[in-house]
């Protein structure tokens, strides 16, 4: 099998899970770990074993002979990330959120796409099992034509500990966890026509939105409600279970708190748990997430071995990026926007 070489940009906080997710796929491996904090980079080089440690992506690329990236650093650096890729001919995965604008965005898919390689999203939520599960009952028709969808991302977990650079953003929620959740909307119901959405700053400690809500009218008639807020007061915390529910013409699929999924129909109902194993390498909370990480990196060795598009491609991901853009301006404006029209 050939065994494709991978190197990873940014060794923060979520990085790791990368890192484990990698130790478990066949098929990749990660031969170079780049931070511009040396010590992060060095500290990540030595905990999973890589052979080589780089402070500046350039000279990692130029050195290394690779396949492909991964780059898990905040926004603000993945343009320059990804279009260094590009530029050296080699596949990336761009952590969300992809990046700070549309313009941005597009630029990045323009810059693989003329290098013909791949560029994907990692976008996880809809790779956790739950919502893997939920997916196919819908492909397979269970649940007929989705008709009504609502996505809920609640919790008060003091989420700002592991990741205190989102005190600080003007635009959070929906750039945070709204794009997992349209990304899932889109995934789940399908395209979206018409958008309305309300933000909420609730917590005093964050500078940006730390709720939203929005009403989206889906291509074909479905409706769908998408939600979150980070300072939703619930015992146990919920955090980081996203709940969901679609109703179909035939049925209807509802995620409830604690992975129980159950699938209804007219006079009859039966439940799956859709809850993982805790990884050898992971704790609870976050199984869930742990294991979706591992299943994205599964599937891009995939994407590297030409036997799938991304999912989803960085050209995907330009809807969902447009989605929680238009959200400010809904939010800001108090109107309904019609995506067609956007921008
Ligand atoms: P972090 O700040 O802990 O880590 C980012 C690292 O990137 C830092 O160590 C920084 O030094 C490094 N870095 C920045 N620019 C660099 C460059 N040009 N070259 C090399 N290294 C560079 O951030 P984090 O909390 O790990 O988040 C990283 C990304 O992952 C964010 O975009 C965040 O939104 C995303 N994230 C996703 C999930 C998810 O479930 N999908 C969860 C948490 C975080």
């Amino acid at each position: 099998m050939t065994v494709r070489r991978g190197a990873l940009i940014g060794c923060g906080f979520f990085a790791r899970n990368h890192m484990h997710g990698w130790a478990e796929v066949e098929g990749a491996e990660i031969v170079a770990v780049c931070d511009r904090d040396t010590a992060k980079a060095e500290r990540m080089r030595a905990d999973f074993g890589v052979p080589h440690a780089y402070g500046d992506a350039e000279e990692m690329l130029r050195t290394e002979k690779l396949d492909f990236v991964d780059v898990v650093t905040t926004s603000p650096f993945h343009k320059q990330l990804v279009e260094l890729a590009a530029r050296h001919g080699v596949a990336a995965i761009c952590q969300k959120p992809f990046a700070d604008t549309y313009a941005d965005a597009e630029a990045m898919v323009r810059a693989c796409e003329a290098a013909g390689v791949p560029l994907a999203v990692h976008e996880n939520f809809r790779w956790q099992r739950p919502f893997v599960e939920l997916g196919e009952r819908i492909a397979a028709g269970r649940i007929g034509k989705p008709v009504y969808a609502r996505i809920s991302f609640r919790h008060a977990f003091d989420y700002y500990a592991n990741q205190p650079y989102l005190t600080e953003v003007e635009r959070l929620s929906l750039m945070d966890i709204g794009l997992h959740l349209y990304d899932l909307a889109r995934y789940l119901v399908g395209e979206v026509e018409t958008l309305a959405c309300r933000t909420q700053r609730i917590n005093p400690i964050v500078r940006g939105e730390d709720s939203f809500t929005s009403l989206l009218g889906h291509v074909g008639g479905a409706t769908s409600v998408v939600e979150c807020s980070a300072f939703a007061k619930y015992d146990p915390d919920p955090f980081p279970e996203t709940t969901a529910v679609v109703e179909g013409t035939e049925g209807t699929l509802e995620l409830l708190r604690g992975y129980r999924l159950i699938e209804h129909h007219a006079g009859s109902s039966f439940e799956t748990n859709v809850d993982v194993e805790v990884p050898a390498w992971g704790a609870k909370p976050w199984q869930v997430v742990q294991r979706s990480v591992a299943a994205f990196n599964r599937h891009f060795v995939d994407v590297l071995n030409g036997k799938a598009e991304a999912q989803p491609s960085g050209a995907h991901n330009l809807g969902t990026m447009a989605l929680a853009l238009a959200s400010y301006d809904s939010a800001a404006s108090g109107s309904v926007i019609r995506m067609s029209e956007w921008r």
